[in-house]
């Protein structure tokens, strides 16, 4: 490797000191480090509501500036009283991870380097270690070794990104160029979905002009796995462009598709296969949950999110394609001052819908090292253990339901005797969720599965440990107590 170049000063140029002072980034360090060290202090759930925190920032914009480690003070002192702790062990609401602080330090340096991470010329650092990033996520996560990885925001933007190259690789099989004529005039694409994928594909179909509501529902069974020979029945006199859009890990039940036999039945169609794994995919990472992964390998293209359980701070997530050249026909960008793509170098915005963007994939790059295979493969572990342990003491105690088979990290309940009514039963799991909230010792969600109102008990957060499971399941309980004893 060459040497690295000495600083060279054009003898009349004066540049000012730049290592004088930054004391706002130590204010920003000193209190992050406090936020986080207080976090289990405080109830678990917001302490002001989005009306409240509009009243406590509510200001004309100021005719004059203000130091800035004071507005960095100010910003922490009013801004902590509406944040949602969601780094928080006992925190299970959403799908979420928690933000661990090895990643955070790397998003920090993201932006203190000021790099603009568009094109490798742009920033070579960026754009090498998401190289680098790209090539161990796919040995981890068991998929092929030369697919392309763009890091996005999230699996929204990975379903829409992943997406948009498979309308442009179906159309150009029966020869239209979408991404350069548009859909005007194009043949049409059939999209086949799983009726209990994830809202974020139906916003992906709609922006990518496929439909939200154009696509063929195909049916699912109790766990929201969609049914192959559902899929089979549907397709089997289709013609033409078509995509099937399956899912690792739904969202409420944790349950996937039966890969090996979508990708059998799309691929006698030459139908692409898109796989949904925001979290699940994750279950590849360990060898005893890869199994429930099967067959995920052979699809055309997958999205994932670093931000649940990689625990990367927000925002971050993979479209990872198969075949890099779709991924590049539907992403690229041109301009004299921009790189062509004619060589094999890592062109980062080829491969997402962002020009400048930042560096995604250094926090990425800074948790897998920090982590291991060994790492990922223990959070795994211990989030799905935890799931189950939660799950079998809530299962003892009549009146409580655990909804779904808990494969994963997801437990959905339901509280209220068999034999009472649907509403009723709907209304009591409302108030056991609604006890907790107000308890603010967890932090449980609601949800609708089927015709159900159910708790939902996402375990993802990296600060949960299994001693807090029996934990959570007494405080659950407890809950469950109040609401069933007022009843009488
Ligand atoms: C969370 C999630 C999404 C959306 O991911 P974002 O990171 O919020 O954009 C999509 N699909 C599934 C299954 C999810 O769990």
């Amino acid at each position: 490797m060459k040497k690295l170049r000495s600083p060279c000063r054009h003898p009349d140029i004066t540049l000012p000191d730049m290592s004088v002072e930054f004391s706002v980034l130590h204010a920003a360090l000193d209190r992050a480090v406090s936020y986080r060290g207080r976090v289990t202090d405080t109830p678990c759930g917001p302490v002001r509501n989005y009306r409240e925190m509009l009243e406590v920032f509510s200001e004309p914009l100021p005719e004059a500036g203000s130091e800035d480690v004071d507005v960095l003070n100010d910003l922490a002192d009013r801004g902590e009283q509406g944040l949602n702790p969601m780094t928080h062990p006992m925190f299970f609401g959403w799908v979420l991870g928690g933000s661990a602080p090895a990643g955070v330090a790397a998003d920090w340096l993201c932006s203190a380097w000021g790099q603009n991470a568009a094109f490798h010329a742009s920033s070579p650092t960026s754009a090498a270690i998401e190289s680098v990033a790209s090539t161990w996520l796919l040995d981890l996560l068991g998929l092929p070794a030369d697919a392309a990885v763009g890091f996005v925001t999230g699996a929204t933007v990975g379903n829409f990104t992943a997406l948009a190259a498979a309308r442009g690789a179906v159309l150009r099989q029966i020869g239209w160029d979408p991404d350069n004529d548009g859909l005007f005039g194009a043949p049409p694409i059939t999209v086949f979905v799983g009726d209990d994928a994830h809202t974020s594909v139906f916003s992906a179909l709609g922006y990518l002009g496929l439909g939200r509501r154009r696509v063929k529902r195909v049916e699912t069974d109790g766990q929201g796995r969609m049914d192959a020979v559902g899929l089979a029945r549907q397709i089997r006199n289709h013609r033409g462009a078509a995509i099937v859009v399956a899912q690792a890990g739904q969202i409420n039940t944790g349950a996937f598709d039966p890969f090996s036999e979508l990708q059998e039945i799309a691929g006698e169609k030459n139908a692409w296969l898109h796989v949904d794994g925001a979290f699940g995919l994750w279950a590849r990472a360990h060898p005893h949950y890869r199994h429930l992964t099967k067959g995920v390998e052979c699809a055309d293209s997958w999205a994932v999110d670093g931000h649940k359980w990689l625990q990367t701070p927000f925002d971050c997530g993979y479209a990872i394609v198969r075949d890099k050249n779709s991924l590049e026909r539907a992403m690229s960008v041109d301009a004299s001052y921009l790189p062509s793509g004619d060589n094999n170098d890592r062109i980062p915005c080829f491969l997402v819908p962002e020009l400048s963007r930042r560096a995604r994939g250094l926090p990425t790059w800074a948790m897998l090292k920090t982590l291991g295979k060994r790492g990922v493969e223990e959070i795994i572990a211990r989030h799905c253990g935890i799931a189950r342990q939660i799950a079998d003491r809530l299962q003892q105690a009549t009146g409580v339901r655990i909804v779904n088979d808990v494969v994963l990290n997801q437990v959905i309940v339901s509280f209220g005797e068999p034999g009472l009514d649907l509403p009723e039963r709907n209304r009591l799991t409302e108030a056991v969720i609604e006890t907790l909230r107000s308890e603010g010792s967890i932090f449980v969600g609601g949800a609708r599965w089927r015709e159900e109102w159910v708790m939902r008990i996402s375990v993802i957060c990296n600060a949960t440990m299994p001693a807090d499971a029996d934990l959570v399941a007494d405080v659950i309980l407890d809950a469950w107590k109040a609401v069933s004893g007022s009843q009488e």
